[in-house]
């Protein structure tokens, strides 16, 4: 089982027409990415890009719970 997570707040995208968005969206981010000269982590931005700056990326859902709360309460400060 894999998900959607975002590497900074942690946001997880669950519904399928979020996960469809996200692979659709792949190619511009990584595009647009590589036209600012960055390499994108993830596949798309976060949706709270502006504010976390995270990229949402597809990580496998067993193991990552405790370090999404870790990460979750270090960001909530
Ligand atoms: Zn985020």
């Amino acid at each position: 089982m894999k998900k959607l997570v975002c590497d900074r707040c942690g946001l997880e995208l669950t519904e399928p027409e979020d996960i469809g968005m996200a692979y659709d969206g792949q190619y511009a981010w990584e595009a647009a990415a590589t036209a600012r000269g960055i390499q994108p982590r993830g596949i798309i931005p976060c949706k709270h890009y502006i504010r976390c700056g995270g990229e949402v990326r597809i990580v496998a859902d067993n193991g990552f719970f405790w370090w999404r709360r870790w990460t979750a309460r270090l960001f909530s400060r």
